[in-house]
């Protein structure tokens, strides 16, 4: 059975204005070990797409479901990185700190805390800067640790909205690369949004196209990713 479903998802917004439809008819699904992108130009409803299949928005219809079971708030083995790094670290935390918080959730023992935390930050190539804070750091180091924080919580899905649109082009380029190693290497499931037609195909095994116009249109890419 697919790890994350999508099936005939519907979101309408309503406001005084009147009506928008966000999201026309998106089904897709995705398995286990899968690194699958969303593409699609600016107002095509990833957004609105993503912030559904966390939990956080409830659709007007259609269903979504994660390991079998249907998505009606955040699922708890769900990790999501943002475009707005700054945002979604603590300031107050270093970055060891930041990293560590999520796991604070699970039962966990405080050592098996500190392997996992460790093992997250060599992954992101961040063991020298462990005890900085995220205001000491560039954009894309920040987005590092974003990263860390979601690998160090071992989720069935990591979830990735337009997570490098703010950073310098070389930044960017070794970040793709550590999402690749993470999925080559780690195996872990990967949905990454991004409205950049090259950064999908770079990236992605399946690529799903969204456009609007003229009318909704859905499209799945297989891409066969040459061997490294
Ligand atoms: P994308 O992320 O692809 O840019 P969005 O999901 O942000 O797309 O937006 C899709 C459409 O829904 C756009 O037309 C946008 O203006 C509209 N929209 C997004 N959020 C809201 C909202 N809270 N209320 C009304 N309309 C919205
Ligand atoms: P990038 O180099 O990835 O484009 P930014 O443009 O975010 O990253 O940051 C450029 C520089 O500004 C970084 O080297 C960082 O030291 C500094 N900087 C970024 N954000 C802050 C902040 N909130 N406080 C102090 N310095 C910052």
């Amino acid at each position: 059975r697919p790890l994350l479903n999508v099936e005939h998802l519907r979101k309408v917004y309503e406001s005084s204005t009147g009506t928008v439809e966000a999201i026309g008819d998106i089904s897709f699904s995705m398995t286990s070990g899968e690194l699958v992108c969303i593409v699609g130009p600016s107002g095509c409803g990833k957004t609105t797409l993503l912030k559904c299949i966390a939990g956080l928005l409830r659709p007007t219809s259609g269903a979504i479901a994660l390991d079998g079971r249907a998505v009606t708030g955040p699922p708890p083995s769900m990790a999501l990185v943002f475009q707005e790094y700054g945002r979604s670290l603590y300031p107050w935390l270093t970055v060891r700190g930041n990293v560590e918080l999520p796991l604070k959730h699970k039962k966990l023992s405080a050592s098996e805390r500190t392997r996992l935390v460790d093992d997250a930050l060599a992954a992101v190539g961040l063991d020298h800067a462990t005890a900085s804070y995220p205001w000491q750091l560039s954009g894309g180091m920040q987005q590092r640790v974003a990263i860390a924080r979601a690998v160090a919580y071992q989720p069935e899905v990591l979830i990735m909205d337009e997570p490098f649109a703010a950073v310098d082009a070389q930044t960017r380029a070794d970040l793709e690369d550590l999402v690749r190693a993470l999925h080559r290497e780690r195996g872990m499931s990967i949905l990454f949004v991004t409205h950049d037609i090259d950064e999908s195909v770079y990236l992605g095994e399946r690529v799903v196209v969204l456009s609007k116009s003229p009318t909704w249109v859905q499209e799945d890419l297989a891409i066969d990713l040459a061997p490294e």
